[in-house]
């Protein structure tokens, strides 16, 4: 079969993207229209939290599709109480307003925390809508959260930007304070930088941060749509540094690779009146039916004790292969990892690795000294084991 077969292609050219269409599939592999076979360790981009195609999902789908696929958000429906329950249940929140991306779920975010500024004015009466975030932080590419973002160059793309976004260096509090103004409302940030690069924020770091917002009266917003749903081992990454945010958003994992995001906050700061926010797809039964199908096996009381297991194994053989490659070691939480290579070879192993035959190997190199290690959360250690040996063979083809 060839690529030629799909030369009509009248998809808006928004990355670059390899000439291979994948056709299927299952667990930590994809096959593309060749029939080729890619051992993927993107995973959609830490979207597919049970790999491609999990039987739960399928099922799930299948069973809300046969049932009721769209009453609209102005109605109730079950699966969208049965999640948000599970949620609340699960986490230190108490309020859940479901969407369809993570950046629809930041923008909530961030509207929440500008009604909540404006609703509890501080003693000098000001209003209040500044969130400082940070740099190289990733919030999703609407207008308003391109603007929170931290990514170099983003301030100038599609200016004017959203204003109020003042940026922060992670990990050093001393300069988040030094940006609170009369006008700042929250501080929002990920507790792994995932685009950034794989860069944890500290435990005393997210303690520092949650004991200054209590102080001035401040949110603290964390974004977990990479972090969340058991990436780092814990159900929730803010879980890590033993403390609660006022506000969480989630995407990617959540759905299993449907689009389902969600904002959740807890009951004081639910200060939304109907008309401030909505949206088509809201808490669409087929999605969150899916969500709960997700969560359900997250939940088993073995799953995130195994995550933790095959975090310290990959952590661990990327050291190795780092010791044995001369590379600068790695860094990350949970199922989320990088290894760093110290030299800009990334983008390059990225494309040898695809272009293994007769296996491919999908990875991602969001920096071009880094590579990011997102596998499904029940990938096998034997999967870890091929991955590992595929990409030693790469790295000595590129020397030293
Ligand atoms: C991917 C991501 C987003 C954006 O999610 P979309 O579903 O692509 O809109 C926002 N924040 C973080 C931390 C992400 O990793």
């Amino acid at each position: 079969m060839e690529f030629s077969q799909y030369e009509v292609n009248a998809l808006l050219q928004i990355t670059n993207r390899p000439p291979v269409v994948f056709t299927e599939g299952h667990g930590m592999w994809l096959t593309d229209h060749s029939g080729k076979r890619y051992l993927d360790y993107l995973q959609g981009w830490a979207v597919n939290c049970l790999g491609h195609t999990p039987q739960c999902v399928q099922d799930a789908l299948a069973a809300q599709a046969k049932k009721l696929i769209n009453p609209s958000p102005a109605f109730y429906n079950e699966p969208s109480i049965a999640l948000a329950a599970l949620l609340t249940k699960n986490s230190c929140f108490d309020r859940v307003f479901f969407a369809s991306s993570g950046a629809e779920a930041n923008e909530g975010a961030i509207k929440l925390a500008r009604k909540w500024g404006k609703k509890f004015k501080n003693e000098a009466g000001a209003n209040r809508y500044e969130i400082i975030t940070f740099d190289h932080s990733f919030h999703g590419r609407t207008l308003a959260t391109m603007s929170a973002s931290g990514k170099p160059g983003w301030d100038s793309i599609f200016a004017p930007q959203v204003a109020g976004f003042p940026k922060a260096q992670l990990n050093d509090l001393a300069h988040v304070e030094s940006l609170i103004t009369e006008h700042t409302v929250a501080i929002m940030l990920e507790p792994v930088q995932g685009e950034g690069g794989v860069i944890p924020a500290t435990r005393e770091f997210m303690q520092g941060l949650r004991a200054l917002t209590r102080q001035r009266g401040l949110l603290l917003i964390v974004d977990e749509v990479q972090t969340g749903i058991g990436r780092t081992g814990e159900l929730f990454a803010y879980q890590l540094s033993g403390i609660e945010p006022d506000i969480m958003t989630l995407g990617k994992g959540i759905g299993g690779g449907v689009p389902l995001a969600a904002l959740l906050c807890r009951e004081e700061i639910a200060c939304f009146e109907p008309g401030d926010q909505g949206g088509t797809y809201n808490g669409n039964p087929l999605m969150t039916a899916v969500g709960i199908a997700v969560l359900n096996e997250l939940l088993q009381p073995d799953f995130l004790p195994a995550v933790k297991e095959k975090a310290a194994y990959l952590s661990a053989a990327l050291l190795d292969l780092s010791d044995q490659h001369g590379l600068q070691g790695e860094r990350g939480e949970g199922l989320l990892r990088a290894l760093k290579l110290g030299r800009d070879i990334g983008p390059q192993i990225v494309e040898t690795a695809r272009d293994l035959a007769p296996v491919g190997l999908l990875l991602n190199s969001p920096r071009p000294d880094l590579l990011r290690f997102m596998p499904a959360l029940n990938v096998t250690l034997a999967e870890i084991d091929q991955m590992i040996e595929m990409l030693s063979g790469l790295l000595s083809k590129f020397g030293h």
